[in-house]
């Protein structure tokens, strides 16, 4: 995880959030390379569940909503984590994951299980409260009004439900997806980007009519699969379906599915399917007053549609394609090559393109020449004039370039350029017109 980790920083792929001044706990920023391969994976997941899908639409909501929203939801009063103070150290910790807890751990259990301090070793514990995960903030120029930045996209889908169907009136079953930020005020944020304070959700609810489910849960789950391994190119072999046992799964949940991957760190939750009947869709209609039912066109049949929610967390999907493709391979020399193996679909540059020589003008401009004309084409293209074609190759290979592109003196003659491939290292010659 660190040499990943490393190779981000060093690469401009992710930073520490505000790190001129020391970091901001739970929070990361995207450089150049970064913000791209998260936008490409956004952006692929768009085109696959919302473009080339006849069901889905998408919706944008406001991140502060009306806190009535979290009332309905139940998230005012049960989005919290069991904390906990080391009285020595002044630490502070998830109490439930001191141990086998559950989440209604008590400081008592913690001191019956001889739970020493993380941090110091020592055994003096605070009580435990339980504490509300949602970032609180002020709306107003006085600040009078309370409002939450949002903890997750998915109730910005609900409340737009009754805006979508009285407007756009779309057959059953459909679906609404949302990406944007969401905030979570963890206790401990650990693992890098895993588990953050700010972070970005793609989110879909899925309106069925409740006699059919199954069958469309069934559907969403293989949809989900095909995109993880066709479109992030993640190997089958380190992603893993849990059926969330009932005890486990929230209490209006019929059936969750966790997706779990295989990062550096452990087997962790990449995302979720949740079936969660019309409990999102009952809770505003007894909220807000407003009825949720739809009507079946050409009949008079009504009822509030069932919902099933896959949900994806960007930067944990981000991760694990950092993590499937990152590898070391001994080459000649001794020396080791670092290899990122993102697939071409979501490299951050397609080409890089770079002259045999930097203080060769003929070859300058001809490499220039291709450069334009690779951009317009392709828009993720990069230059590279620096160091010699070996450290060129190298610092590709790190930022996941799939091609590099080099112009030499044969490429004036006879209008071809070496293609120099990243994962097998082979080159060729190719007219330029067929790149
Ligand atoms: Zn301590």
């Amino acid at each position: 995880m660190e040499k990943i980790v490393n190779l981000c920083k060093r690469r401009g792929f992710i930073w520490q959030g505000s790190d001129v001044y020391g970091g901001m706990a739970g929070t990361w920023d995207f450089g150049p390379l970064g913000v791209t391969l998260k936008k490409r994976i956004m952006d692929e997941w768009w085109k696959f569940f919302v473009e080339e899908r006849e069901d889905m639409y998408g919706v944008d909501a406001a991140i502060i909503m009306n806190p009535r929203t979290w009332e309905a939801s139940g998230h005012t009063k049960t989005f919290s984590d069991p904390l906990v103070e080391c009285k020595e150290c002044h630490q502070r910790f998830r109490a439930d994951k001191l141990g086998e807890f559950g989440a209604d751990v008590e400081t008592k259990a913690l001191v019956a299980a001889k739970v020493k301090c993380p941090s110091c070793g020592k055994m003096n514990w605070s009580e435990v409260r339980q504490f509300n995960m949602m970032f609180e903030t002020l709306v107003g120029a006085t600040g009078e009004d309370e409002a939450y930045l949002r903890p997750e996209t998915a109730q910005g889908i609900f409340t737009n439900y009754k805006n979508v169907v009285d407007t756009v009136y779309p057959d059953l079953p459909f679906g609404l997806a949302q990406q944007g930020k969401a905030f979570r005020n963890e206790i401990s944020p650990r693992d890098f980007v895993f588990r953050s304070r700010e972070f970005s959700q793609m989110e879909i609810e899925y309106f069925v009519n409740p006699t059919t489910w199954e069958e469309q849960f069934e559907k969403l789950l293989a949809s989900c699969r095909e995109f993880l391994r066709e479109k992030m190119g993640l190997p089958a072999e380190a992603i893993h379906e849990l059926e969330v046992p009932e005890n486990d799964r929230a209490h209006y949940s019929k059936r969750t599915v966790d997706i779990e991957f295989d990062y550096p760190i452990g087997r962790e939750e990449l995302m979720g399917i949740a079936y969660r009947t019309d409990f999102d869709l009952m809770n505003i209609q007894r909220e807000a007053g407003k009825s949720m039912e739809y009507i079946v066109k050409g009949s008079t049949e009504r009822f509030v549609p069932h919902v099933i929610e896959p949900s994806f967390g960007v930067e944990r999907l981000l991760m694990a394609v950092l993590c499937a493709a990152y590898r070391e391979e001994a080459v000649e020399g001794g020396e080791t090559r670092v290899v990122l193996a993102l697939p071409e679909n979501l490299a951050p540059y397609r080409y890089c393109v770079s002259p045999l020589l930097k203080n060769k003008p003929e070859l300058v401009e001809k490499a220039r020449e291709v450069y334009a004309t690779l951009r317009a084409k392709y828009g993720r293209v990069t230059w590279d004039d620096s160091g010699n074609i070996g450290k060129r190759y190298r610092k590709q290979d790190e930022i996941g370039t799939p091609k590099c592109v080099v112009i030499d003196f044969d490429s004036l003659e006879d209008g071809t350029v070496t293609v120099r491939d990243r994962d097998t290292m082979a080159q060729e010659r190719v007219a330029v017109e067929k790149l």
